[in-house]
């Protein structure tokens, strides 16, 4: 099989959402919306399966029960804005129980292409409650948690959906605790209890507009820094693509709207663990990467998996025109590229370094962020 052949399986084999995915330009990775004719995009990034992983463990062992609410809130609300901003239909346009089932279940395989294979689906439209199971999703194959790729996600897709923000999803099975396959419920609250499940309730959800600055500051630009778009480090076999899922340095990749970054840093509110969390991931990484280990090699990785345009000076600095800008810009700090380019520094100067301040500038269409020590 071709490289364009790999890729239009990967992406498109389970179009539903009508969505596809442009990975040709540096510092971007952009998923077109169902409205894509106008040009319009949404910033994605990958990140690491098992940097994910890490995050919801510790997030559990710290949190106990309030970490799975709080992962499952991150999700909840990203996942909504993403459905909402990619222009997916709902009960109101699919009226018909047909109509709505198979758009449903093309949705979900279309999401279990990215994330893992979705195997079934099922909506039981007199009681109201829909289940799917997965045989290998992302992050709770091996972790048993994935309340922030699954149960959140889920309930956030399936709430706009539904256009009921009362949607909730439980995981009833997960591979990751030795099931067969990972089952989620989805139902009204009262619903799953009565099927004897605790559903994490979280109904009220941050609405969000596609505002003029995101269509205009995510526009594709050239890039001065960035030379290679993931398309290209594919081809030339730098990240390797296997049964759906991007690999580099051994590690897992997926794609996640930019909002899931955003939601997670704000919600969260941990700054130094999510800091430190991402700079142990790819101080690894970039160790790892041996040799190969650059400013360039930095820049086009990141790049290529959509982090924007980046340039590390001698001062060991970091400015990134480009960055995927959403209307949360204000309420983060940014710990998480300042976690992945201190890591992945630390082990390209074999020195501790720590990237702590983050500011923003916006001028000229160019949504900028300076990293400092
Ligand atoms: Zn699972």
């Amino acid at each position: 099989m071709n490289i364009k052949d790999e890729l239009y399986s990967w992406f498109i084999r389970n179009v539903a959402v009508p969505n596809s995915f442009d990975f040709t330009k540096p510092g971007y990775v952009l998923s077109k919306t169902i409205s894509g004719s106008d040009g319009m995009m949404l910033r994605d990034v990958f990140i690491p399966e098992d940097l994910v992983c890490d995050l919801e463990v510790k997030t559990v062992e710290k949190l106990g029960t309030n970490g799975n609410r709080l992962l499952y809130t991150i999700g909840k609300n990203s996942s909504y804005i993403y459905a909402k901003f990619c222009g997916i239909e709902t009960i109101k346009t699919k009226t018909k129980e047909k109509d709505y089932n198979k758009y449903t279940k093309s949705l979900l395989l279309f999401l279990g292409g990215i994330y893992g294979a979705a195997v079934d689906y099922f909506f039981d439209v007199k009681i109201g409650i829909q289940r799917a199971s997965f045989s290998q999703y992302v992050v709770c194959r091996k972790n048993g948690i994935g309340d922030l790729f699954l149960a959140g996600s889920a309930a956030g897709i399936c709430s706009w959906l539904l256009q009921d923000t009362t949607t909730e999803v439980v995981q009833t099975e997960c591979v990751g605790r030795g099931a067969a396959k990972c089952r989620i419920l989805i139902a009204s609250p009262d619903k799953i209890k009565q099927l004897g499940y605790a559903p994490i309730e979280f109904p009220t959800l941050l609405d969000l507009e596609m505002s003029k600055e995101y269509t205009s500051l995510n526009k594709p630009r050239n890039t001065i820094n960035t030379k290679t778009s993931l398309r290209e480090l594919l081809k030339n076999k730098t990240l390797s693509y296997k049964n759906g899922q991007i690999t580099f340095c051994g590690g897992k990749y997926f794609n996640c709207d930019s909002h899931y970054i955003y939601f997670l840093e704000w919600l969260y509110n941990d700054d130094v663990f999510l800091f430190g969390l991402a700079k142990e991931y790819y101080k690894k990484l970039g160790e790892a990467m041996g040799e190969k280990l650059g400013k360039q090699y930095i820049t086009d990785i990141l790049g290529a998996m959509g982090w924007g345009d980046i340039a590390i000076n001698d001062k060991k600095e970091a400015q990134i025109n480009y960055y995927p800008y959403t209307d949360l810009y204000a309420k983060t700090k940014y710990p998480i590229i300042r976690g992945m380019l201190s890591g992945l520094m630390t082990a390209l100067y074999k020195e501790d370094t720590n990237l702590l301040n983050a500011k923003t500038s916006l001028e000229k269409d160019t949504f900028s962020l300076i990293l400092t020590g």
